[in-house]
């Protein structure tokens, strides 16, 4: 009962700064004008852009092995240079930022605690990343300061962060987005600890993944928008396979109106399940990283066609992270001989508790 109140309540908190703070009218939500795009407005009278393509990509970090060789290579757009042509050919990009971007906080000493160099934004603008996910256990790892300071950097850059804000209210508010005449709801979440990172009602933080709210924040996002994208930021490290519980939550987010789950967090590449119609990818490994065991060097990007306003296709595509942490996409001989697109569920999970 104290859940469905505590839902009810925040729900109606939600439903409330949508009509009194409405933070993202039509005018703001649109893509920036600045964030590149390969379209070009329609000329009057043409028909309407009817498919998109959308890319997703799992864990980006900016800071430790990765900032220094940016920084001794004096090229803040080194991770991605490889591979920038790809993602600007497609007309949404996604990624997990694994770190906050700033010069602010002060160091919490996490066991790792990850902070990337301002300069490191020119690699996301060159990238061509519209939204990227805050959602993850490092952005709080130099403090709310940091965390907030990362969020403004990256709108002044026009990129849209999710998963994150100033209170609870604003980190669990669904980030909308317009690619042309596609309309595109995205919710972001983490439960991997600290778990002081959670925001509060009065304290920022990342959006905590607590089932119940995260249920009813797709449900106030389901008519807001075509398409629901919900990217939870979850699991265990380096685990082959999701865990039962992760499957279930999935397969409810689906059912309370998610059109498609991305996740991350275990650095490794997990199954893809396509259940009734609709794809999770429960992680898509590293995209850029700098761990050692040559399992964090390979991850997975999703190249999603939506057609009429639908997802219409999902293409798991290889790639592989070079000795100068670049993402690239891997060569033809590479490509994983058979992608568990098929799976309609995950195998050898344990049993439901
Ligand atoms: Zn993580």
């Amino acid at each position: 009962m104290r859940q469905r109140l505590r839902t009810g309540f925040l729900a109606a908190m939600a439903l409330a700064g949508w009509c009194v703070l409405n933070p993202l009218s039509s005018s703001q939500i649109a893509l920036p004008s600045q964030a590149p795009s390969p379209q070009t407005p329609a000329a009057p009278g043409a028909p309407e852009k009817t498919e998109y393509t959308l890319l997703f990509t799992g864990d980006v970090m900016l800071s430790r092995a990765v900032g220094a060789r940016m920084e001794a290579m004096k090229d803040w757009s080194l991770p991605f240079r490889l591979i920038a042509d790809t993602l600007r050919g497609a007309d949404l990009r996604y990624c997990n930022l694994e770190c906050p971007i700033s010069d602010r906080g002060s160091n919490l000493h996490h066991l790792y605690s990850f902070r990337a160099d301002p300069r490191a934004l020119e690699g996301l603008t060159t990238a061509g990343f519209n939204v990227v996910s805050q959602a993850n256990n490092h952005a709080y790892d130099w403090g709310p300061e940091a965390l907030l300071d990362s969020l403004s950097r990256l709108r002044a850059a026009g990129i849209q962060p999710v998963g994150a804000g100033e209170n609870a209210l604003a980190a669990h508010y669904p980030v909308l987005v317009n690619v042309g005449a596609l309309r595109i709801a995205f919710l972001a979440y983490v439960n991997v600890d600290p778990r002081e990172a959670a925001a509060g009602v009065d304290r920022p933080g990342v959006a905590w993944l607590d089932p119940a709210q995260a249920l009813a924040d797709i449900r106030f996002a389901r008519p807001l928008a075509d398409l629901v994208i919900v990217c939870p930021h979850w699991g265990v490290e380096y685990a082959a396979k999701p865990s039962r519980d992760q499957v279930d939550l999935a397969h409810q987010m689906i059912d309370a109106g998610a059109d498609i789950i991305v996740g991350s967090h275990p650095h490794v590449t997990q199954p893809l399940e396509d259940y009734h119609g609709h794809w999770i990818a429960y992680s898509l490994g590293n995209f850029v990283f700098d761990q050692e065991s040559p399992a964090t060097h390979r991850g997975l990007m999703l190249k999603v066609t939506v057609r009429d306003k639908k997802i219409a296709n999902v293409q798991p595509m290889d790639i592989r992270i070079n000795s100068n942490y670049q993402a690239a996409l891997a060569p033809a001989d590479e490509h994983s001989a058979q992608h568990p697109m098929a799976e309609k569920e995950p195998a050898a999970l344990p049993p439901s508790k």
